[in-house]
């Protein structure tokens, strides 16, 4: 494969190219004119989130979030994932964290994986799918209402609403999803790894993408395009160029067009093509002809069958014990943090071994000797590996406290064994969390000791409650424990 040329081979689609940032820039602004409108106004519309699609579809409750995803398949059926190459703010930050780890000198190097592939499809399943399987299992459950718009004041404003991040895991949260989800994995694991191991959305769109008739495609020469002997030098420059690495100049010899889902319509390829033989166009739907390949790349993967069992066995049980670890980590997080977990575990094991080993850039071991980097690495990993392990810990007892907790009304026993475990996830946590607070402030009151609730009430107050709900939990400190309001 040849060295990519200085410039854009083909003006025309270079412009194409160059007018993506702008497009992906103006989703920013619109968000930030959207964010500005709700300071300003009090009430605006509803977050234009996919992940609202799930009132939607659990509810019946129409959401933006729902008509934007609905709009972004029919688009895509017809034209393909150009609403992921133009339209995604994640996409957004993984590109510009790609581009700015090439301006520091580090071009991120993709890592196959074959399991993880699948994680995506778990993510969608789990978001969209399990609920209606779990109502529909339920014997008595009630058919499904109508689809019905709601206001605020039924507890939930489906298209205009003043609750403008109730989906937001807080400031410091969202900062670290948007920086491990986009920065930190395209760092390690190549550019848009967030697409390919995480997006629900983008099992979605590729389901969808199979059915488009617009496609990457060779342009239309000598009667016909597909003709890929005539049209194609194959030099491959279209391949290096695809951040979504798709074997592009494979796909063209053998089909004529890309077939693969992963193609978000973003141009390189087609600015790359030194003799302009490339452009995006009508072309026969793709199906699942993208199967026929070898590996998710067209290039075999980068794990051995036993190294990915070990990657799949870290990776599920990091996405157990990190999703929703203290209240606070979302699933998007955990989903990344588990893939990039179970990557940096074989890499831990191949540390050990005979084999020249990389990671990130870094030289880890030479001739079966560990370098510098490389022991560093290991005691990083030492220590990831003691987090999980105490943070696996606090989500046992905290699960094991809560269920002891729901029975302590009849049971001293269940009463005593819920405070031994939730004043264990007290101690060891690194945050406080509500529901610990809120339980063990209970159970303090209940046994009359008003000095071991205090500080759990001061915390639960400080965190935002109704001036009402303060009231209360301030008079249950001397009052009669058991009036406390939720309190069994
Ligand atoms: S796959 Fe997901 S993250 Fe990637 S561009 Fe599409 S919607 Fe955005
Ligand atoms: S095949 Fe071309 S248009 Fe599709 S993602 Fe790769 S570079 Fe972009």
């Amino acid at each position: 494969m040849q060295a990519r040329p200085p410039g854009d081979a083909s003006p025309h689609a270079g412009r194409q190219k160059r007018w993506r940032p702008w497009v992906l820039a103006g989703v920013y602004l619109l968000g930030a004119v959207h964010w500005l409108h709700w300071k300003y106004a009090g009430t605006t519309l509803a977050p234009a989130e996919l992940n609202e699609a799930q009132y939607t579809l659990e509810h019946s409750i129409v959401t933006v979030g729902f008509i934007l995803l609905a709009a972004a398949m029919l688009a895509t059926i017809v034209f393909g994932r150009f609403f992921c190459g133009w339209g995604c703010h994640v996409l957004a930050m993984q590109d510009s964290a790609a581009w700015l780890l090439r301006r520091v000198g580090f071009t991120p190097k993709p890592v196959r994986l074959r399991l993880a592939q699948l994680l995506p499809l778990f993510a969608m399943g789990t978001m969209f799918l399990w609920p209606q399987i779990e109502r529909a299992m339920d014997a008595g459950h009630e058919p499904a209402p109508p689809l019905r718009v709601t206001a605020d004041s039924e507890g939930f404003g489906s298209l205009v609403t003043a609750d403008f991040s109730r989906n937001l895991p807080g400031p410091w949260m969202s900062i670290t999803t948007f920086v491990v989800c986009a920065g930190v994995a395209t760092w390690l694991l190549g550019t848009r790894s967030f697409c390919t191991y995480v997006c629900p959305y983008g099992a979605i769109f590729s389901l969808a993408d199979r059915a488009s008739p617009t496609r990457v495609r060779l342009k239309v020469l000598n009667g016909g395009h597909g003709d890929a002997s005539a049209d194609c030098s194959n030099c491959g420059l279209c391949t290096a160029a695809c951040p979504s690495h798709i074997r592009v100049h494979e796909e063209l010899m053998d089909f004529g067009r890309v077939v693969n889902p992963a193609c978000l319509r973003d141009y390189h390829c087609v600015a790359a093509c030194p003799d302009a033989k490339l452009d995006i166009g009508a072309a026969r739907p793709a199906g699942f002809l993208s199967w026929r390949k070898w590996g998710r790349f067209g290039v075999p993967y980068d794990l051995s069958w036993r190294e990915e069992l070990v990657a799949a066995s870290v990776g599920v049980c990091s996405l157990l014990i990190l999703r929703g670890l203290y209240d606070a980590v979302p699933f998007f997080l955990a989903m990344a943090l588990a893939v990039i977990l179970s990557y940096a575990a074989v890499v831990t094991m191949r540390v050990g071994g005979r084999r020249a080993v990389s990671f990130a850039g870094w030289t880890m071991s030479r001739d079966g000797a560990m370098t510098h980097a490389g022991r560093v690495f290991s005691v990083a990993a030492v220590v990831a590996c003691a987090a999980l392990l105490q943070s696996a810990a606090v989500r046992a007892h905290s699960w094991l406290g809560m269920e002891a907790f729901e029975q302590a009304a009849d049971s001293p026993a269940e009463c005593a064994r819920a405070q031994w475990h939730l004043e264990w996830v007290e101690e060891w946590s690194v945050v406080h969390t509500d529901a610990v607070d809120r339980r063990l402030a209970l159970l303090a009151i209940d046994r009359g000791d008003a000095a071991g609730a205090r500080p759990r009430v001061e915390r639960i107050i400080a965190r935002g409650v109704s001036p009402q709900e303060a009231e209360s939990w301030r008079d249950s400190l001397v009052a009669n424990p058991r009036s406390t309001p939720g309190y069994r």
